[in-house]
């Protein structure tokens, strides 16, 4: 893809924007980008710079992610914490073509390798919340105040935030929380001194939280318990990649998600709105507990991914209402007019709480408390499905009494940290 059109190929040192940015190693790439993080010598602090590919349907996306990212810049500052901030934008033009770049506060590694990194064993619970509280604040924010629908939540898309205050702890601010790679760097980029640095400070400022949390069976010392324990990570996350993000007013892609947190309206093309993110904001939950996707269907003899993702909903959540099932621009597809399945006609029930107890080794009472949460969010009907403000009030979150009633709030950003620095205080299971 590094041709005419596509990437734009970056060196270390490589200089943007007349000299402002200074590219140090890549963080990442997805299909439209590459992500660098730079350095600004304008305001010596590192961002991260995405440079688009060169097409002009590639800067047609990235001149749209810009429009959304600016506008939810232009909110109310508070609740925008939980959403990635644009810095900059400018155009740059390399032998591949003209490609847009967008500036981006840096942010860490992604829950998708949070995940990985706990060998998808499930994170515990109480992180699971704080977690969830973060991208719900996020999807408040987004709903509500912009209606803006991000259409591609997933692990990769949200990125973890360092917690540490810049005016009080300005030395170990601006640490993202980069966890330690197995073996070198996954991405095979050069591996500077920078990176080097910056996982120091990191490894250092994890081994002085850990300190201070040791009575509640936190970190050992041993590297081996470090590399693994994730009960000293604080943890604080943003949604990231707003490139098929839309406003609910107009939606203007008729396939959106990514297929295993994709709701069932959008399979059935029976339109969409907010709640689709409400349905992936369950998957994710789930997955960050369990460390396994919610839904992974499979194409099988006779039948379509569709169609087996539409019967492995059903078998979690009942039988889908034949209201529901038939009204969509592709309902023919996969039901027969009573509202069953025209190809897989055997659906073994296995209800949320069941499996969370049975295969995931819940308690009765988490399992439980869980499921009430979830369920709800992966009503069919998507109109029953809660909202992110009413999931903010939800028992298995507020349960929790360190929860701020004030939490949605939005002039109550310090209440919301200080509600989560409480929950961290209660880690100890
Ligand atoms: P695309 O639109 O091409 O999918 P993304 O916005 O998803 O691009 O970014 C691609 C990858 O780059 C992400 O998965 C992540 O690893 C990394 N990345 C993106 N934004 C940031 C950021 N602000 N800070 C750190 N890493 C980032
Ligand atoms: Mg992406």
């Amino acid at each position: 893809s590094y041709r005419k059109g596509g990437y734009h190929a970056v060196r270390v040192g490589d200089q943007f924007a007349g000299g402002r940015y200074v590219a140090q190693r890549k963080l990442g790439w997805g299909q439209f980008s590459t992500v660098w993080l730079a350095y600004d010598t304008t305001t010596s602090a590192y961002v991260a710079l995405k440079i688009q590919k060169s097409a002009a349907q590639f800067v047609q996306a990235a001149l749209h992610e810009i429009s959304v990212l600016s506008s939810i810049a232009d909110g109310a500052p508070s609740n925008s914490k939980f959403v990635v901030q644009l810095i900059d934008q400018f155009k740059h033009t390399g032998p591949n073509g003209q490609h847009q770049c967008m500036v981006l506060e840096f942010l860490g590694d992604s829950l998708l390798r949070l995940v990985k990194y706990n060998r998808y064993k499930g994170l515990p619970l109480n992180k699971v919340r704080e977690i969830c509280q973060c991208i719900l604040i996020g999807l408040d924010y987004l709903h509500r105040e912009h209606g803006i629908i991000h259409t591609d939540l997933k692990l990769e898309n949200v990125l973890l935030v360092s917690t540490i205050d810049p005016a009080k702890d300005p030395v170990r601010s601006g640490v993202s929380p980069i966890l330690e790679r197995p073996e070198g760097n996954v991405n095979g980029a050069v591996t500077s001194l920078i990176e080097k640095k910056l996982k120091r400070r990191a490894r250092r400022a994890v081994a002085k939280i850990s300190g201070q949390r040791a009575s509640m069976g936190g970190m050992g010392e041993s590297p081996k318990s470090e590399r693994r324990n994730i009960h000293g990570i604080d943890v604080r996350c943003k949604v990231v990649d707003f490139g098929n993000a839309c406003w609910a007013d107009n939606p203007f892609a008729e396939e959106i998600q990514t297929r295993q947190y994709r709701a069932p309206e959008v399979i059935l093309q029976a339109g969409y709105s907010l709640s689709v993110d409400m349905w992936s904001f369950a998957c994710i939950a789930f997955e960050l507990a369990t460390g396994d996707m919610l839904f992974t269907p499979k194409v099988g003899q006779g039948f379509s991914e569709d169609e087996d993702h539409l019967a492995l909903m059903m078998e979690l959540l009942g039988k889908m209402p034949r209201k529901i099932a038939t009204t969509g621009a592709k309902s023919k597809d996969f039901f027969d007019r009573h509202g069953d399945l025209k190809r897989i006609r055997r659906l073994k029930f296995w209800p949320l709480n069941k499996l969370l107890i049975e295969r995931y080794m819940f308690s009765e009472s988490d399992a439980l408390e869980f499921s009430e949460f979830l369920v709800p969010l992966l009503d069919f009907a998507p109109e029953k499905r809660p909202t992110a403000q009413q999931c903010l009030q939800h028992a298995w979150l507020a349960g929790n009494d360190s929860v701020p009633s004030e939490m949605t709030n939005e002039t109550s950003v310090e209440n919301v940290d200080a509600g989560i620095s409480n929950l961290k205080i209660r880690v100890g299971k």
